[in-house]
């Protein structure tokens, strides 16, 4: 049966095409074909004011930050402590020493494994995850974890691809030191209730992580409102450079911390007889750090914050509805990851052939995709497959980009069934 594709949702502030036009890239053809952009879980496009802002910053003052007695190191630095702030303000936290400029979440992730975890885990600690994290939530954890004799575990996913919120709570005893969960799943789409997970966390007086790399993105974040200890936001899925991104992390924890690279700008003194270290967030900002990266991401914030978030996610919902339904109509294709309410991501499998065969198949007919595991290993494990293609929705994508996308399934079908 086919299911009936929800209407075309009202008349909002919203106006698709307008944001479309800010985008240079997604004016292209590709293989002669318009491009039709969806691997937007992977990375997004930027839009012209955050390549401007980029471009401006080496035409205008490129210089290092922090130590110059000059014009340009001044103003470089006062655009990358400006951008310290915008991070602040953007996720809510109470000072801006408590936002540690990193590569991304990656980075992010492995500072509080190195750091955090490394000087506090001991043998039979626990770790707690969920089946659905990304790899760089689960293998920096792991790597901590064999060095102190202390184990990762994960909390089940449904068939839907939901958290399994009972079980969550029932892995959570006084062994679970740290526990850090996905907001958004990158591969899934689904929306997880980490309020509720960080809530139960604490109860067994568990440390919070959160990997915010899809979330950012879509759900206002408020790390005061979350209550959670940590959390990861990365610039290029947030219409922002690449190898930039942030870690919030509360004061008391980032102040007992120890440094997780050394170099300069990390230092208070150094002598051969040993050296002591600055106060963060510089104790973890080793070396020269990507200051066009952080003005890039300060430019992007800014730009997503005029956004209307009521209208985009009216946006999105429409979007995930409208390619559910859409998807549904391609014989032999099975979604991976119906979870209610999730974002406009979609994973699936055909049984006329394999991921990775049907991706250059799209992308020869102009729409980018992504096959393979998606950095989520455990997760194809879970729902059984070696890999999937995913079509993954950013604010500008259209309907009509979801039409090209079934229409090119079908084409691949025709070519491969
Ligand atoms: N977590 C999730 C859910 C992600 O989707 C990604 C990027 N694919 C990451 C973490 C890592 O982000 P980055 O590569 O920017 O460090």
């Amino acid at each position: 049966m086919t299911p009936t594709p929800p209407p075309v949702p009202p008349e909002t502030a919203f106006d698709v095409e307008a944001l479309r036009a800010q985008f240079p890239v997604l004016a292209r053809s590709v293989h002669g074909k318009p491009l039709v952009y969806l691997d937007n879980a992977a990375t997004k496009h930027k839009p012209r004011c955050v390549i401007d802002a980029v471009a401006r910053f080496y035409e205008h003052s490129n210089a290092n930050v922090h130590r110059g007695m000059h014009a340009l190191s001044m103003e470089a630095t006062a655009g990358y402590e400006g951008a310290r702030e915008a991070c602040r303000r953007f996720v809510n936290a109470a000072d801006s020493s408590e936002i540690v400029f990193t590569s991304g979440v990656t980075e992010a992730l492995n500072l509080v494994a190195c750091s955090y975890a490394r000087s506090v885990l001991k043998p039979g600690d626990r770790v707690l995850l969920t089946e659905m994290e990304h790899h760089s939530n689960i293998v920096p954890w792991q790597l901590v974890a064999a060095e102190r004799g202390a184990e990762v575990i994960a909390a089940p996913v449904s068939d839907t691809g939901e958290i399994d919120l009972s079980a969550f709570e029932s892995l959570l005893d006084e062994r679970v030191k740290i526990a850090s969960m996905v907001a958004v799943s990158n591969t899934l789409g689904t929306v997880n209730p980490v309020a509720a997970m960080i809530a139960m966390a604490k109860r067994v007086g568990a440390v919070t992580v959160v990997d915010a790399a899809q979330a950012a993105s879509s759900h206002a974040i408020d790390v005061r409102q979350l209550g959670c200890d940590f959390l990861g936001f990365t610039g290029h899925k947030l219409y922002g450079p690449t190898g930039i991104g942030a870690l919030y992390g509360r004061k008391e924890l980032l102040s007992s911390m120890p440094p997780f690279k050394g170099g300069g700008e990390m230092i208070k003194s150094v002598s051969f007889a040993g050296s002591t270290y600055a106060d963060p967030p510089m104790r973890f900002e080793a070396g020269t750090p990507n200051i066009a990266g952080a003005i890039g991401l300060a430019k992007a914030i800014e730009w997503f914050n005029a956004i209307d978030r009521e209208a985009l996610a009216v946006h999105e919902r429409d979007l995930a509805e409208y390619g559910q339904a859409r998807l549904a109509e391609i014989d032999g294709l099975r979604l991976i990851g119906t979870a209610p309410g999730k974002a406009p991501v979609f994973s699936f499998v055909v049984d006329w052939a394999h991921a990775y065969d049907v991706g250059p198949v799209l992308d020869h007919r102009g729409v980018a995709v992504r096959t393979g595991h998606h950095c989520t290993q455990p997760l194809m494990d879970r729902f059984g497959v070696p890999a999937t293609v995913r079509a993954s929705c950013a604010a500008y994508t259209t309907r009509a980009e979801i039409d090209a996308l079934v229409e090119a399934i079908n084409g691949a079908r025709r070519l491969l069934a």
